[in-house]
C-alpha cells in the first residue's frame, strides 16, 4: 500500500474532524499555528508497530493479550475500544513498556524499542491518565516541567515551555503556572496532564481514558480541545477509552479489542459505522449508528444558514425592519469584536426601542469545532432547534439548525473510504507492508544509531547531543514492571 493511499484515506476524515478549515487555522493563531513554536523545531509522530505481542501475567494460562499484531500509522490518533478487562490498558502500557511484553517486539518509528532502556523510551512518549495524574505537591509549573527537569534543561527554557504548554491547552498561565493540582477543577487538571506528558514534545501520546473522570460538557470541550492540538502538533495518539462516541469522534482509527486483546475489527470510525464486522460491534456500537454518524462531522463541515445581525445601542425598530427585508424572524446582536451576544425574535426587539449589550447566558452557541451530535445536544436542551455559531475567536459564524444536521446525516451515508487500513490481527501474521517501511532497521536497536532514528530520537531534548546512549541500548528490563504499576 503506497503512502499516498494512506494519505487518501485518512483525509476525508481529517477533513471532517476539521483539520484545515478556516477555524482550525484561525484558532490555532499567530503564536500557536507554527511548528517551530519557540524556535524549536516540534516534533511530529511516529508509527508504532506492535509485533505479536503477546502478555501473560504472572504466569497465567490465559494470555492478557495474545499474540496482538497492530500498526499504528504516525501522526494520527487511534482508538482502543471494548469491555472491561479486555486488554486494552495492558496493550497500552506495553508501548511504552510499563508493562514488559512476555513475548514480541515493539517497533517505534523504524526502532526496535522491544528492549531498549524503558525510562529513556518513556521520554519519547506521553503518558495521560485520568484526572491528569499530577503530583499534588508540586504547582502546575512543576508538574508541567517534571520530564524537562530531568533532562537537564535549564530553568528558563523550563519555564518558557511551561508558558507555552499552557497557552496550548487554552490554560492561562499567568493565572495557573503557580496553582497547586487541588485549586483546579477535574476539566483543569485533565488539560495540565495532557501539557506535562506533551513536555519533552514526544512524537507519541498514550492516553488511558483521559476524560472519564470530568463531566460531559467539560469532556466534549477537552476533546475538541485534543483534536485542536492534534491538528496542530500531528502526533501518535493511542488513546483508550469505553465510550464508543468518543472513539468516533476522536478516531482516524478504532480497534475493537474482545477478551485478549483480540482484534474484532480495526478501521476508520466511518467503515466501522457503516459495516460493523459482526454482532459484538454492532452491540459496542449501541443504538443509532445513523445518530453517531453526527460524530463524525463538524458544525463547521455544512452550510450555515447566514441570519441577521444587531449590534447593542441600534435602534430595535430599525433591526425589526431590516429582519423583514431578509425573510428571516430574529437577528444575532453580536459586541464590537462579531462575538454573538444575544439572539432575539422579531417579536422580542418589537418591545423594545434599543437593541441591549448585555450578554445572554443562555444563547445557545456551537463552535466550528463541536460535532454535528454535540450541536444537536445544545440545540435540544435549548429547545430551539437551532444554535448560533461561532468560529475563530468566539466570532459569529451563522446559525445551524436541525433541518442543517438532518440534510448532513444523508450527506455522510455517501461517505466512500479508500481502501488502505493499517494492520490489526492475533494470527501472527506482521504487515508486509510495515516489514517494507520498517526494513532499513527491522534488526535490532543496536543496529539503528541514535542519531539516524530521527523520528524517535530527535525528540529527547538535551538527550540528542550524544547520538546513542551506551548505558540504554543494552540496559534490557528496568526495575518498571506491571506488579509495580497495577491501576
Ligand atoms: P482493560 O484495560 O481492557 O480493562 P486490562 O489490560 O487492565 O484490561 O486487563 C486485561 C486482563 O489482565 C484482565 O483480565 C486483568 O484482570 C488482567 N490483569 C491486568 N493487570 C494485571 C496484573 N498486574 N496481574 C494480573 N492480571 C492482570
Ligand atoms: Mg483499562
Amino acid at each position: 500500500m503506497s503512502e499516498n493511499t494512506r494519505n487518501n484515506t485518512t483525509s476525508s476524515h481529517a477533513a471532517s474532524q476539521g483539520v484545515g478549515t478556516e477555524q482550525t487555522t484561525s484558532s490555532a493563531d499567530e503564536s500557536r499555528n507554527d511548528a517551530n513554536r519557540g524556535g524549536e523545531a516540534r516534533q511530529k509522530g511516529a508509527s508504532i508497530l506492535i509485533e505479536n505481542v503477546t502478555k501473560r501475567y504472572g504466569g497465567g494460562k490465559k494470555p492478557a493479550v495474545d499474540q496482538l499484531t497492530l500498526e499504528i500509522p504516525a501522526g494520527q490518533i487511534i482508538m482502543f475500544v471494548g469491555p472491561s478487562g479486555c486488554g486494552k490498558t495492558t496493550t497500552l502500557k506495553m508501548i511504552n513498556r510499563l508493562i514488559e511484553p512476555t513475548e514480541g517486539r515493539l517497533i517505534l518509528g523504524d526502532e526496535d524499542v522491544t528492549k531498549i532502556n524503558g525510562d529513556k523510551l518513556r521520554r519519547k512518549i506521553g503518558y495521560v491518565i485520568q484526572a491528569g495524574g499530577l503530583l499534588p505537591h508540586m504547582t502546575v509549573a512543576s508538574n508541567i516541567g517534571l520530564v524537562p527537569k530531568m533532562l537537564g534543561w535549564d530553568k528558563k527554557r523550563i519555564a518558557e515551555r511551561v508558558d507555552e504548554l499552557l497557552d496550548l491547552v487554552s490554560l492561562d498561565a499567568d493565572t495557573y503556572r503557580n496553582r497547586y493540582p487541588r485549586e483546579l477543577s477535574g476539566g483543569q487538571q485533565q488539560r495540565v496532564g495532557v501539557a506535562r506528558a506533551l513536555a519533552a514534545d514526544p512524537p507519541v501520546l498514550l492516553m488511558d481514558e483521559p476524560f472519564g473522570a470530568v463531566d460531559p460538557i467539560t469532556r466534549q470541550r477537552l476533546q475538541d480541545e485534543l483534536i485542536n492540538i492534534q491538528s496542530e502538533l500531528h502526533k501518535t495518539i493511542v488513546c483508550v477509552t469505553h465510550d464508543f462516541d468518543e472513539a468516533v469522534k476522536l478516531g482516524d482509527w478504532i480497534a475493537v479489542f474482545d477478551e485478549g486483546a483480540r482484534i474484532v475489527q480495526y478501521d476508520t470510525p466511518e467503515r466501522i459505522l457503516a459495516n460493523p464486522a459482526n454482532e459484538f460491534v454492532e452491540n459496542f456500537i449501541g443504538s443509532g449508528a445513523g445518530l453517531k454518524q453526527l460524530g463524525l462531522a463538524r458544525v463547521g463541515d455544512v452550510d450555515l444558514i447566514s441570519g441577521v445581525l444587531g449590534h447593542p445601542g441600534q435602534s430595535a425598530r430599525e433591526l425589526v425592519g431590516h429582519i423583514d427585508k431578509t425573510g428571516y424572524n430574529s437577528a444575532v446582536i453580536v459586541d464590537d469584536r462579531e462575538r454573538p451576544i444575544q439572539w432575539l425574535s422579531k417579536e422580542q426587539l418589537s418591545r423594545m426601542t434599543t437593541v441591549p449589550s448585555h450578554l445572554d447566558k443562555e444563547l445557545p452557541l456551537v463552535g466550528t469545532r463541536s460535532t454535528l451530535n454535540d450541536a444537536l445536544d445544545t440545540m435540544l436542551v435549548a429547545s430551539t432547534g437551532e444554535a448560533v455559531v461561532e468560529g475563530a475567536r468566539g466570532r459569529y459564524r451563522g446559525i445551524i439548525t436541525v433541518e442543517t444536521v438532518m440534510n448532513a446525516i444523508t450527506e455522510l451515508r455517501r461517505y466512500t473510504p479508500g481502501d488502505y487500513t493499517p494492520v490489526g490481527n492475533n494470527t501472527g501474521e506482521i504487515p508486509v507492508t510495515v516489514q517494507r517501511t520498517n526494513s532499513e532497521a527491522s534488526g535490532d536497536a543496536e543496529g539503528t544509531a541514535g542519531a539516524e532514528s530521527q523520528d524517535v530520537d530527535a525528540p529527547v531534548e538535551g538527550d540528542t547531543t550524544s547520538s546513542a546512549d551506551p548505558t540504554g541500548r543494552a540496559a534490557g528490563r528496568e526495575p518498571w514492571n506491571e506488579s509495580g504499576d497495577r491501576s
